[in-house]
């Protein structure tokens, strides 16, 4: 029987975002023979997007595109979606382990009366025929354990950005079928998003980037934080924070890496001046690289980090930063 594997697409301001891709991944990896691929976007002005998506290897994009979807607004996302899963009636959705894909997951997991398996950072396909089974940490990181879905039952899958190879470009066959799905705003909805304050600058996204340079209360001050802003300008990286530097007001919670703040798994994680917690380790050590900067010789943080500098940040960062220039110049 021809099953369907939905993705649900993040965007935003109309840009497609790379944990998609690496989702639509996971799809391809999954689906059995016959199964089919469909990516469903929710947002406003879509047009651009779907023709983008229409390039990968799938079946079907759904738009659903609507001037108060421009926000994500949980309720109003779900009421467009709801429809939707309904009439697919899917075997697995798959949702990037985002702010906005582990809000939404458990919404879609109780409609779908799914199994939820959330923050996967890899799957197993094994031999053919074999269920798929998914690999995610658990105790803060500590251990991982492996599941495999069960046969009889839907399932919804966040799966940890940059982890997963990101979908390539289909090289052969026709385009994916783009359809549109209409959506009537509710007046029942209790929340409306009118605007959207981005507190960081953000020039490269925390969680979907390849280099992070991190700041914990070793930096002292919102000051503090500039050698480490200037050292992210020169290699292209994302600033981060420990709870700890986010507690103190040197910088904002958007920044905040941890069990409570955003999961990230980059090329190379710069921790500097951050004792290296257990929440803060569960937000960053499957990182792929890890640099620690402290002036505690004894810091926890040196026990996971591939390369440690026992030295004052204040010292360490600048001369970091000025042979980067050096060396990209
Ligand atoms: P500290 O532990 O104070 O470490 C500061 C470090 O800076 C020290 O190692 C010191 O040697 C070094 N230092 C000082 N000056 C310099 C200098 N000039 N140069 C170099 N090094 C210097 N924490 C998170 O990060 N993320 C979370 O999501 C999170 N969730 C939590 C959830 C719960 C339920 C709880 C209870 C705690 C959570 N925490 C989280 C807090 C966590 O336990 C730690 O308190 C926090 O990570 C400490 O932050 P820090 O390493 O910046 O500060």
């Amino acid at each position: 029987m021809s099953r369907t594997i939905v993705v649900i697409a993040e965007q935003r301001g109309g840009q497609l975002r790379q944990v998609t891709l690496e989702t639509l991944r996971a799809a391809q990896w999954i689906r059995s023979e016959g199964d089919a691929v469909s990516v469903v976007a929710i947002g406003s002005n879509l047009t651009k997007l779907g023709n983008a998506l229409a390039t990968y290897d799938c079946d079907r994009i759904y738009l659903i595109d609507h001037a108060d979807l421009e926000h994500y607004n949980p309720e109003a996302y779900y009421q467009a979606l709801s429809p939707l899963l309904g009439e697919l009636s899917p075997c697995a959705v798959l949702l990037g382990h985002t702010s906005i894909g582990r809000d939404l997951a458990p919404m879609i997991a109780a409609r779908l009366q799914a199994g939820q398996i959330s923050d996967v950072i890899a799957i197993d396909r094994g031999d053919d025929g074999m269920l798929p089974r998914f690999v995610r940490p658990i105790y803060a990181g500590k251990a991982f354990e492996t599941i495999e879905a069960a046969s009889d039952g839907p399932l919804v899958v966040t799966l940890r950005p940059n982890n997963v190879q990101p979908a390539a470009p289909r090289e052969e066959g026709p385009a994916a079928q783009i359809v549109s799905v209409p959506y009537t705003p509710s007046a029942s909805l209790r929340t409306m998003v009118r605007d959207v304050v981005r507190k960081t600058s953000g020039k490269v996204d925390l969680t979907e980037a390849k280099i992070v340079v991190s700041g914990g209360r070793g930096v002292k001050s919102a000051e503090g934080f500039r050698p480490l802003e200037e050292l992210a300008d020169v290699i292209g990286a994302a600033v981060g924070a420990s709870r700890g530097a986010c507690d103190a007001g040197y910088c904002d919670y958007a920044l905040q890496i941890g069990q409570t703040g955003k999961v990230v798994t980059p090329e190379v994680y710069i921790a500097c001046g951050i004792s290296g917690a257990i929440q803060h380790l569960a937000g960053m050590s499957q990182s792929r690289i890890i640099i620690a900067i402290n002036k505690d010789p004894d810091a926890p943080i040196f026990q996971i980090a591939d390369y440690g500098i026992v030295g004052d940040l204040f010292e360490v960062v600048p001369l970091l930063t000025a042979e980067f220039k050096k060396a990209l110049a």
